[in-house]
């Protein structure tokens, strides 16, 4: 790039992070420029800000997937309802307290029960969940990673003593929606549910894959219009990764420059989001937790399911970690951030306001 072009992008970069906000032909360039100095001073610019407001704290969230039931259809995923390959389970509620009971000697003080939609779930049996959690180990935060409902059973959960819910948007543009989704489904409604948990009180978080099938980059920037507005406590970004069950089966992945980038333009859009290194990253590049640390995010989410059931939640392809003890995944997650510079904290790591 030429010195003069280099010097303006590296000033929208600058005036990101002061004024929280881009045109969007701006937002445009920052997501559409790869040269590496560029990227390198958005990462950079992103991490003083994460440093700034949390530290060099990293938190912890132990993902138990208690049900790979879903009632839904989304095209991309692996464990949608018609796909007749996927191993079906869920985990009684004995085994998640189980899992629980694993994560808080280990340090967990965060638990995510995510599920696919399944009907089986009743608001009774969440509820119970959530509740039985809580009396066991009153100072951990609980969040729910379970879908779409409606606003009487999530204020049934959030009674109960849920603390945060993540939903992703997947994506802030209603046709490119309608593409990834089936008829069945409604942007409409994601977008209400998303609406009802901030009104509730919930810590929310919402997200959407990088390279998902059909994304442009005219996508982003309305995404990122999204999460300027809506102001998630946390946010979920991860590259798009075909699962071979899927119509997108031969489609290309997302990539990890744009995931990153993405997480370091959120960083600076909303400093004190919660910003997961996810697993998705780390599957389409060994380093891809560490690298995505290194560009803003500030939270990881090992695996606390039982390890036989591991490789049945497949929402894509060649998912780490499938195979390990939650006592492994944690030595090796506690190493993979050591050494960026980072650590791992026992906390409930909630967020900073
Ligand atoms: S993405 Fe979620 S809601 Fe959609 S099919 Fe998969 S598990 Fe179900």
């Amino acid at each position: 790039m030429n010195r003069n072009l280099q010097s303006s992008a590296l000033e929208l970069v600058d005036r990101l992070e002061r004024d929280r906000d881009l045109s969007d032909e701006e937002f445009f360039l920052v997501l559409t420029d790869d040269d590496e100095e560029f990227r390198e001073y958005l990462a950079a610019r992103a991490r003083a800000v994460r440093e700034r407001v949390y530290g060099k704290e990293v938190y912890l969230r132990g993902l138990i997937e208690f049900t790979n039931y879903c009632k839904n259809n989304c095209r991309y995923c692996g464990i949608r309802r018609d796909n007749r390959n996927a191993q079906r389970y869920r985990l009684t509620g004995e085994e998640v307290l189980a899992s629980c009971d694993t994560g808080y000697a280990l340090g967990f003080r965060t638990f995510v029960l995510q599920g696919g939609e399944d009907p089986f779930q009743t608001d009774d049996r969440i509820v119970s969940l959530i509740t039985r959690i809580k009396a066991r180990y009153p100072d951990t935060a609980v969040t729910l990673s379970i879908g779409e409902r409606e606003r009487e059973s999530y204020q049934r959960f959030f009674d109960a003593g849920a603390d945060r819910y993540l939903l992703r948007h997947e994506t802030a543009d209603q046709a490119h929606y309608e593409l990834l989704h089936p008829a069945e489904m409604s942007f409409v409604h994601r977008m209400q549910c998303l609406r009802e948990l901030r009104k509730i009180g919930y810590q929310v978080g919402c997200g959407m894959m990088a390279g998902s099938p059909g994304q442009k980059t005219e996508h982003l920037v309305k995404d990122l219009r999204f999460l300027q507005e809506f102001k998630p406590e946390m946010v979920g970004i991860g590259p798009f990764i075909p699962h071979h069950d899927t119509e997108y089966a031969s489609c290309p992945p997302g990539t990890v420059g744009l995931t990153l980038k993405l997480l370091s333009v959120v960083r600076l859009l909303l400093p004190e989001a919660l910003l997961p290194a996810t697993t998705a990253l780390g599957t389409i590049d060994p380093m891809g937790r560490e690298k995505g640390l290194m560009a803003g995010a500030n939270v990881v989410m090992p695996n606390l399911s039982p390890p036989q059931v591991r490789e049945k939640y497949l929402l894509y392809d060649n998912k780490i970690c499938t195979g390990d003890e939650a006592a492994e995944c944690i030595r090796c997650m506690r190493a993979r951030v050591e050494r960026t510079g980072y650590q791992i904290v026992v906390s409930r790591g909630d967020w900073h306001c």
